[in-house]
């Protein structure tokens, strides 16, 4: 009987590496969402359905005696009537599975938990149309009643990536994020307070890199341009924990090279803000 005891065989140990300090201050990598504007000469015609749909989408200088312009259909707001009751379809051959999508629609119908909103799926049509095999990352084609206007052949909202791996918390924060759009809520980190903390180059080449592969309009659309302070349901300042709030990283920051940078963490969730405002807007009826 042979035995290898005692004979000294060497073997091969794991070792740890550790991260280069470039390596631990380098921003998170991951797929951001954008909002993909309605081409320009939809807007007027967006706004007037806006309005005809909730007359308190218009702006307060606007009036019913005034022609709508591009200028006021810039400040007209995109909020569903209440109750809402939308209709959504998963546009992919084959579909997501079952539970993917009972994940999914969960989540959109967490809205319902705190206003007067229900989504449901269908087989055809559809005022939100979702794909889950696009490669444009997270992704929506207007706000609210701007779904109204885009081509009914196509997708209106893309979850790149979203499968049955993806974990509860990912999909909290990526679906709700997205179902807030479908009700006319923008982003959170377009309040000119967070825009005028980023450089716009750095901003730039970052969401250009990958996983993004922005183009220049869709960062400047989407990171480097003010959404006015009318347009927000809350004053009183950002609030970084609501779930339309994304992470900005310190490093698109111009105050990146300074000891105080520091990231903006983004919401996972529903905020306490956000609830107060999701039953402001589409209150339950007494
Ligand atoms: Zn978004």
């Amino acid at each position: 009987m042979s035995t290898n005891a005692g004979s000294g065989r060497s073997r091969m140990y794991c070792r740890v590496i550790p991260l280069t300090k470039e390596q631990l201050s380098a921003p998170r990598r991951h797929l951001y969402c954008h909002i993909e504007p309605l081409p320009e000469d939809q807007l007027v015609e967006a706004a007037c359905n806006a309005i005809k749909i909730n007359p308190k989408n218009a702006p307060s200088a606007h009036s019913q005696d005034l022609a709508m312009t591009k200028e006021i259909a810039l400040l007209t707001d995109t909020k569903w009537s209440t109750p809402v009751r939308l209709t959504i379809r998963f546009v992919d051959d084959p579909k997501p599975s079952r539970e993917l999508r009972d994940r999914i629609l969960g989540h959109f119908n967490a809205w319902g938990d705190h206003g007067d909103i229900t989504f449901h799926e269908v087989e055809s049509g559809a005022t939100v149309r979702i794909t889950v095999l696009n490669k444009d990352g997270y992704w929506i084609k207007g706000l609210g009643t701007q779904l109204n206007l885009t081509d009914p052949a196509l997708p209106n909202m893309g979850l790149q990536d979203i499968t049955d791996a993806t974990s509860d918390g990912e999909l909290c924060r990526v679906v709700r994020h997205e179902a807030g759009h479908a009700l006319g809520f923008g982003h959170e980190h377009s309040r000119a307070a967070v825009v005028d903390l980023i450089e716009e180059r750095r901003a730039i080449n970052f969401f250009a890199a990958t996983p993004n592969g922005w183009s220049e309009e869709t960062t400047r659309f989407n990171f480097l341009t003010a959404v006015p302070e009318s347009r927000f349901q809350a004053s009183g300042g950002v609030d970084y924990a609501s779930i339309m709030c994304s992470d900005v990283p310190k490093t698109v920051m111009k105050n990146h090279a300074s000891e105080d940078a520091a990231d903006i963490p983004g919401g996972s969730d529903f905020s306490a803000t956000d609830k107060m405002i999701i039953s402001a807007t589409y209150p339950r009826q007494q």
